[in-house]
């Protein structure tokens, strides 16, 4: 039996999760990531092309204050 996470990635992502680089964007909010900030990294494995690496907040992004 192979184990399912709880939160599967999107089919063909590999994720987990790891400190976020500097200057990087959360891309589900689009807010900047703290250095250091824990966050999920996720790799699309685009059939053409170099894989697309993003960033979200692991432990759910900030909620937005408008303005
Ligand atoms: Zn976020």
């Amino acid at each position: 039996m192979v184990r399912v996470s709880e939160e599967a990635p999107e089919r063909g992502a590999l994720e987990y999760v790891t400190y976020a680089p500097a200057g990087q964007d959360c891309a589900a909010c689009l807010r900047p990531l703290e250095p250091l900030e824990v966050a999920r990294r996720i790799v699309l494995d685009r059939t053409s092309g170099s894989p697309l690496t993003t960033y979200r907040h692991a432990n759910g992004c900030p909620r937005s204050v408008a303005g």
